[in-house]
């Protein structure tokens, strides 16, 4: 893979689409960390409030093939190839 995955904090609601529609099981769930909330901006600490803390990781970008799957699936247009 030549493109790096970010995934925008501040978008992600943690629904978990990424993760059905990826082949390779680049993505995992996880509680983001005081730290990681303190760093959202006020809208992302918002949207955190509403849905909750999880969100999603690209734990094992390695395995990504480019497809484009996450990126077209997310209603919340948090991932991108950068
Ligand atoms: S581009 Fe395809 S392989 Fe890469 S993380 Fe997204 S769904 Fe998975």
């Amino acid at each position: 893979m030549n493109k790096t995955i970010n995934i925008n904090m501040n978008k992600c609601d943690g629904d978990g689409g990424c993760l059905n529609y990826c082949p390779n099981q680049v993505f995992e769930l996880r509680k983001i960390t005081a730290n990681e909330y303190d760093s959202l901006k006020f809208l992302g600490k918002f949207k955190t409030m509403i849905k909750g803390r999880v969100k999603s990781f690209a734990v094992n970008s390695e395995n990504c093939v480019e497809c484009g799957l996450c990126i077209q699936q997310c209603h919340e247009r948090a991932i991108q190839f950068v």
